[in-house]
Parts: C-alpha cells; structure tokens; sequence
C-alpha cells in the first residue's frame, strides 16, 4: 500500500474546520448583515443596467435619503438614461470610472443639503457598486456590436430578424400597415472589379448612409447582405411604402463618389411588401425578395410591389 503524503493528512484533518468556516461565511453573506455585502450580492445577481441602478438606489436610499437618482452614460451610439423621482434644489454628482474608462455620470438630487459624512457614504457604495456597474456597460456594449454592422454601423441581419418580429406581432395586434422595402445595389460586382473593394466599401457606408438620411426617424435601416438593405416602415401602407422606396432609389442614384477620371455612380433595385395578417416574417420577407428579384429582371435600378391591393 502506497503512503498517503503528510499533506493530504494534514488537509483532510482541517477539512472539517474548512467546511464550518464556510457554512458560517455562506450563512453571514446570505443574511448580509452589512450594507456593502448585501450590495454587492444583490448587484451580481443581473447584468441588467437598469436593475442595478434600482438596486443601488435602494441600498443608497436607505443610507443616504435623496429624493432624484438619475445616470447618464453614452454607450456605443446609444443614450442610457435612467431617471427616479421627482429632484431638489441640492446634488451631488460623481463621474463613476475605474482604471480610467468612464461608466457614467450619477446625480442625487434633494431638498435638503448634503453633509460631508453622507458624501463620504455615497462614495463608498459607489465603490462598491462600480465593478458590476462596469461589467453592465459592457454587456449593454457586446449586446449592441453584435446587433450592429461592423462596416456601415448600422443594424445588421440578426437586428433585422428580430425587428420583423416585432413588427408582425404589432402589425397584427394593432391592425397597422407595417411595410418592408429591400434593397439590392445594381451590378455591385462590377464596382469592386473596377474599383478595388476598398472604393466598394466606401460606396457601401455613403448608401448607408444616405438610406437612412432619406427615410424619416421612425423608419430603420438594415444592411442584410453584402450590398443589400432593407428598410422597416412602420404605419406604412402599400402605396406609400413604394413613394418612399422611389425616394431611396433617387437618392441612392444620386450618389456620386470621385473615381480619378470618371466619378462613380450606383443604382439599386427595390422590393416593396406590406405585411399581411397570419403571415410569418419569413413569408413576409419573400415576398419582399420576390418584388426586388421582378425590379432586376425588368431592368433594374426600379421600384415592383408585391402588390396586394388592386
Ligand atoms: P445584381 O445587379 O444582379 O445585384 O448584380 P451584383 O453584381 O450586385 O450582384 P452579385 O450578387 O453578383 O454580387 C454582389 C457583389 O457585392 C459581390 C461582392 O463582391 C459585393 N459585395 C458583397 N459584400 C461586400 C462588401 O462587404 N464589400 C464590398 N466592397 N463588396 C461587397
Ligand atoms: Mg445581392
Ligand atoms: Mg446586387
């Protein structure tokens, strides 16, 4: 029979020790008996930015009265603005940053001034809530990327998917036209053999671009494919939704990149679809794609419907 080595021994020996220490250490840290445990248990349980700011304003509330918390934090493209209560003439405002990235601006607001103790209190949460704050922004941020087209900005396929989703559940709910126009850049092939990709790239971003200068802030834009976008118009009927793909059309046709000796220009073709009830986004989408394959093969740079209304 082998030896045991001494150290095993000695460890199995503690073991039990070990083990009520930390039934003791898990009993204390459940109870959270002191604010910051409690805290920081409480913060880690959602990477919800929105939870976690009700959570410090609760644990803070109960230290520090304050009758407004609001946060501000710019995150990618997107405002974060959380807001509570109803203000006072007397704040307090932190920067909240850690290893010098900033994570966002908190301010409380109330009638009465704040003495310096209650500040050295809120500083000291706020230390403590900075690390799940900090892990909130980036989840928001990583949440963001992967909705977002890396090459225009703008939203992608997956953010795409998701909104027509929606819109078919609102669609049918409200019983509100929702219509769909895409897209397809006309002989874009032809752009990067000529041109090199990195111009295509750039022709690319400018459509982007001017896609979403031409439609209004209700409307969103989508890169979808390679050179194909689609365009989300709520409240939007048959006839308007194809007033508006021209729009897109004209606008893109008037695109003009300066290419040396001759400046370059692009055309695209549009299939316009409105949704129709008890149809799936999937179905709604073909028929869309069904329009825009008619455009290229009546000649491109033009506007089909899938018509429904007659
Ligand atoms: P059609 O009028 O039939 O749509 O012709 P097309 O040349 O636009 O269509 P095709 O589908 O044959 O080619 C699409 C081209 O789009 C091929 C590819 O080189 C280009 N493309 C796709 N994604 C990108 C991209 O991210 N950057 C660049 N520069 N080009 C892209
Ligand atoms: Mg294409
Ligand atoms: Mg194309």
């Amino acid at each position: 029979m082998k030896n045991i080595p001494s150290i095993h021994k000695s460890s199995s020996h503690s073991q039990p020790q070990k083990l009520a220490a930390l039934r003791q250490a898990h009993q204390d840290w459940t109870n959270a008996p002191d604010v910051l445990t409690r805290l920081t248990r409480r913060l880690s349980t959602t990477l919800s930015l929105e939870q976690q700011l009700a959570i410090l304003g609760d644990e803070l509330g109960a230290i520090v009265p304050f009758d407004t918390l609001n946060y501000r934090h710019r995150i990618g493209n997107q405002d974060f603005v959380y807001a509570t209560g109803m203000g006072g003439p007397h704040r307090c405002e932190y920067r909240l940053g850690l290893e010098g990235t900033n994570y966002g601006t908190l301010v409380l607001h109330r009638r009465q001034r704040f003495s310096e103790q209650e500040l050295e209190g809120v500083e000291m949460i706020l230390s403590a809530a900075i690390c799940p704050i900090r892990n909130a922004c980036q989840y928001i941020a990583i949440e963001q990327a992967s909705l977002t087209d890396s090459l225009t900005g703008i939203p992608n396929k997956r953010a795409m998917d998701d909104a027509l989703h929606r819109a078919s559940l609102l669609s049918e709910r409200h019983s509100e036209p929702y219509s769909l126009i895409l897209c397809d850049l006309d002989h874009f092939k032809a752009v990067n053999d000529t041109h090199g990709h990195v111009v295509g790239d750039h022709l690319l971003q400018i459509t982007a671009a001017e896609l979403e200068k031409a439609v209004r802030t209700s409307d969103s834009v989508y890169r979808f494919g390679g050179e194909e976008f689609a365009i989300l118009l709520p409240h939007t009927a048959e006839q308007n939704a194809k007033d508006v793909a021209e729009r897109v059309r004209k606008a893109i046709a008037a695109i003009r990149i300066d290419g040396g000796e001759k400046e370059i220009r692009v055309t695209t073709s549009c299939g316009v679809a409105t949704f129709l009830p008890k149809e799936s986004p999937l179905e709604w989408l073909a028929r869309a794609d069904e329009a825009l394959y008619r455009a290229k093969h009546q000649g491109r740079n033009c506007t089909r419907v899938f018509a429904t209304i007659s």
